[in-house]
């Protein structure tokens, strides 16, 4: 990859031309391809210039903060949030999940318990009224 690099001092303005060496690093994140393309100039500072791991997939937007797995199909999005949450923790176990695998029934009128597959499973036999989130618009 050849990368222009644009410098300015004082009223000069320098194009130059620097070659870096691309890399390119695939691995699977709970059954998800995932992959890094970073340029690589051979110290410890390297500059990633496409990737599918810092998006989130339930909103698109850039990830703020940490964002979270889900446990269910590995999709990544952002963390826990009061409101119009993308991703959650189940109320039983903990597990991380995205918001289309996320169940949750509703405990003192309006507070939503998120559940996972599993513990919403267990919920339903014990009566509980389990929902799932509707998708965020994009
Ligand atoms: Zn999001
Ligand atoms: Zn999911
Ligand atoms: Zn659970």
């Amino acid at each position: 990859m050849i990368i222009s690099q644009l410098s300015i001092s004082g009223c000069s303005t320098n194009i130059s031309q620097v070659y870096i060496p691309e890399n390119e690093i695939y691995f699977d994140l709970k059954g998800k391809k995932r992959f890094f393309k970073i340029a690589d100039n051979g110290t410890m500072n390297f500059y990633t210039y496409e990737d599918n791991v810092s998006n989130c997939e339930i909103c698109g937007r850039l990830l703020d903060k940490m964002g979270i797995i889900c446990n269910e199909c590995g999709t990544i999005s952002h963390n826990k949030k009061v409101f119009f949450s993308h991703g959650f923790y189940c109320k039983n176990c903990g597990k991380s999940l995205c918001r289309l695998c996320t169940s949750y029934y509703t405990k003192f009128l309006f507070f939503k318990m998120p559940l996972c597959k599993d513990c919403a499973k267990i919920s339903m036999k014990d009566g509980k009224v389990v929902k799932k989130f509707k998708p965020i618009r994009k």
